[in-house]
């Protein structure tokens, strides 16, 4: 498996894309529970991005730097929630690689375990919150295990992106704890958390660049 820079970059690429994509969809689940901002302000975050992208990273190599700016792109240019929360899981993540232009397994490990333990530690928020925890909790109990299990990198990562994927669902049935949508209570039941998709959609995307690496 050759992970490098340049698979990084392509990652964060097809999350742009991807949030773009589903930038109505995520807006239309947030009017139900929330303002109904969150495929607007993540689509603003990953503008930004995409411009670094374009620009100052195209000979950027190292890893932990090109997450790290990610991180603080994505904080400067997002007001909501979202901002700091996911800021912190690729700053925490990028802190984990820094100085390297090549990930094995072990390395993409460590970035995921603080990129989620990061967004925790920030939202203070636990499963059956109905947040974006709800998503990343479970994808990292499922890495963690079947990364010790395996050693296989990107056979664990898929397995997380599954539980992540159950996780994302199990929010429609779940009653809103944090932030904004807490204040709806009973009527918070029956809709997907925002934030818990667009958290899958970013595991999603890097499953995607994963399998990509691995037939190539
Ligand atoms: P805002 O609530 O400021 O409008 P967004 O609409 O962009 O922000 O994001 C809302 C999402 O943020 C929710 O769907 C939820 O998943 C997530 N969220 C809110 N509070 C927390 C928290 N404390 N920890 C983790 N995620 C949170
Ligand atoms: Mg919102």
């Amino acid at each position: 498996m050759s992970f490098s820079a340049k698979e990084l970059k392509a990652f964060l690429q097809s999350v742009v894309e991807t949030i773009e994509e589903n930038k109505d969809y995520l807006s239309e689940l947030d009017r139900k529970l929330g303002d109904g901002d969150h495929g607007v302000t993540m689509s603003i975050g990953w503008q930004a991005v995409q411009e670094k992208l374009d620009n100052e990273w195209k000979d950027e190599n190292d890893c932990g730097k090109i997450s790290i700016s990610a991180g603080r792109t994505f904080l400067s240019a997002v007001g909501s929630t979202v901002g700091p929360l996911y800021a912190t899981g690729f700053l925490r993540g990028g802190k984990e690689v820094q100085g390297k232009s090549e990930l094995t397994g072990e390395d993409l490990n460590n970035f995921w375990t603080a990129f989620i333990e990061g967004v925790k530690e920030r939202g203070q928020a636990e499963v059956g919150d109905k947040t974006m925890i709800d998503t990343l909790q479970p994808a990292l109990d499922t890495l963690k295990q079947e990364y010790a299990r395996s050693g296989s990198f990107a056979e664990a990562f898929s397995k997380a992106v599954s539980s992540g994927k159950e996780g994302m669902e199990s929010t429609k049935d779940l009653l809103s704890k944090k932030g904004r949508s807490s204040r709806l209570g009973e009527r918070s039941l029956g809709n997907q958390d925002p934030g818990a998709t667009s958290s899958y959609l970013i595991l999603k995307a890097f499953e995607s660049v994963m399998t990509s690496v691995q037939t190539a």
